[in-house]
């Protein structure tokens, strides 16, 4: 039996030749782990009566699995899907020049979080300020790492133990388990249900509200189409009924575009883009970064600098918070 045992090689010498082969590019902890795995199992697997191998063989064996380790799951694929932006293949793809734009600011120190004329700091928020005042004319801007991450922020902050209107007809489920009335219940809101599956009309909203009431909400319809017999409550009407009641309105818009591209026009009548909502004057609108071509990952909302105001105050926004990278 000793015999055979003598066929394993040495630690050292398997270390010296995987240098070797993968030259400069050897993480040497990992190396040793995986050669004294190697190792082991060798050593049981000899005294079972297994096969004596060539010292090159351990090698390559041994390599085979630093390799497998190394390398990264995720890699490139070609879409064939006809699908342009498609959630299991990463969403939107993410564009090279903005890419090489951000790439010195990733890079290097930057004033993420500091006012340089004042020379104290600051807050992250404010770099995407400016922007969405002059395109949108919104009060103010905050960014979440996504939409889910929007909803669940809004919701718990303005309706916690209290109501928010929703239409039976926009109850919806997103894949990935995202699903309205859960995403309310686990923020603390509670679900006032209006309308029926078909139809839903101002005066439902109406009469859903109580001295309970804290938000009239609408999620958009992001992946199902209702026709025929059929009525929803456009959004403008909701702001509208809010600002009179005295409540929030929040509209969960799933994606938005800006309609400077000229792209708009075989969308429009689709969708509107976020300027049409915006010159409603909403409390709060909130979408995703993501579903917009060339876009990051992040859940941006708009509107009244008091309720964003609000949303910053609550320390779910630590936990929900972008870095750099998103901003940027
Ligand atoms: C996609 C979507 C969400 C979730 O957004 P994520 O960016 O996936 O977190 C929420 N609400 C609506 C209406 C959506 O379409």
């Amino acid at each position: 039996m000793q015999n055979i045992l003598r066929h394993i090689p040495k630690t050292d010498k398997l270390l010296k030749a995987l240098q070797c082969e993968l030259e400069g590019n050897l993480n040497l902890n990992l190396a040793k782990k995986l050669i004294l795995e190697f190792l082991e199992n060798y050593r049981q697997d000899l005294l079972q009566g297994g096969e004596i191998l060539e010292f090159q063989a351990c090698v390559q064996c041994i390599i085979k699995q630093y390799h497998s380790l190394t390398q990264k799951s995720l890699k490139p694929l070609v879409n064939a899907t006809g699908i342009v932006v498609h959630t299991n293949l990463g969403r939107s793809v993410f564009s090279p020049s903005i890419l090489q734009e951000i790439y010195p600011i990733l890079t290097r120190y930057n004033n993420l979080e500091y006012n340089e004329e004042k020379g104290c700091r600051s807050e992250r928020y404010v770099h995407l300020k400016g922007l969405f005042k002059a395109l949108l004319g919104a009060e103010d801007v905050l960014v979440v790492n996504n939409n889910a991450a929007a909803v669940f922020l809004i919701f718990n902050t303005f309706a916690k133990g209290k109501e928010v209107v929703v239409s039976r007809g926009e109850l919806i489920e997103i894949g990935g388990s995202f699903r309205i009335p859960k995403v309310m219940s686990d923020s603390g809101a509670i679900l006032h249900e209006i309308g029926t599956t078909n139809k839903t009309h101002l005066k439902d909203y109406k009469e859903a509200i109580n001295e309970n009431t804290a938000m009239l909400f609408k999620a958009h319809k992001s992946n199902y189409a209702m026709s025929g017999f059929v009525k929803e409550v456009e959004f403008g009407e909701i702001v509208e009924l809010a600002k009179m009641q005295n409540l929030i309105d929040y509209y969960d818009l799933g994606s938005g575009y800006f309609g400077l591209s000229g792209f708009e026009k075989s969308l429009k009548k689709f969708e509107p883009a976020l300027e049409e909502i915006a010159k409603l004057n909403p409390s709060l609108v909130s979408f995703s970064g993501d579903k917009l071509l060339g876009g990051a990952q992040a859940g941006i909302i708009f509107g009244k600098k008091a309720l964003i105001d609000e949303l910053k105050k609550n320390q779910l926004l630590r936990m929900l918070r972008v870095d750099k990278f998103t901003i940027a």
